[in-house]
């Protein structure tokens, strides 16, 4: 559903084909792959696309972060729409006091630290 991914995007993606959603949980992990596009926006917990990719190596990483983003909130078909048109949705636990969801890659290990190399 790539047009209801792009509605949610978040709105200081830098437009382009790369773009972040609203679902990004702040992991920090694009940005540890591709620190040249991503960085935080810590007074919102997101991260977001600051720099679309313009070598081969960017959109490798570019790639390699959409693939390893464990929310699935970057998608890459922002090329294919209007970045005039405001976003419209908001998840319901950034818009009320709701709990933020866990994330699989930040959400502490199951097993005891001693355990986690293991
Ligand atoms: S990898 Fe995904 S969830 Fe983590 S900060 Fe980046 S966009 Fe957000």
């Amino acid at each position: 559903m790539p047009a209801e991914s792009f509605s949610t995007r978040l709105p200081y993606n830098t437009p382009g084909k790369f773009y972040v959603t609203e679902d990004c949980l702040d992991c920090d992990l694009c940005s540890e792959t591709a620190p040249t596009l991503f960085t935080r926006n810590a007074d919102e917990g997101t991260s977001y696309l600051f720099k679309q990719p313009a070598t081969a190596e960017e959109h490798e990483q570019a790639i390699e972060s959409l693939e390893g983003c464990p929310c699935e909130a970057i998608h890459n078909d922002g090329d294919q729409h209007d970045w005039t048109m405001p976003p419209t949705a908001r998840p319901s636990w950034r818009s009320d006091n709701s709990p933020k969801p866990t994330c699989s890659h930040c959400s502490p290990p199951k097993r005891p630290w001693w355990k986690f190399w293991a």
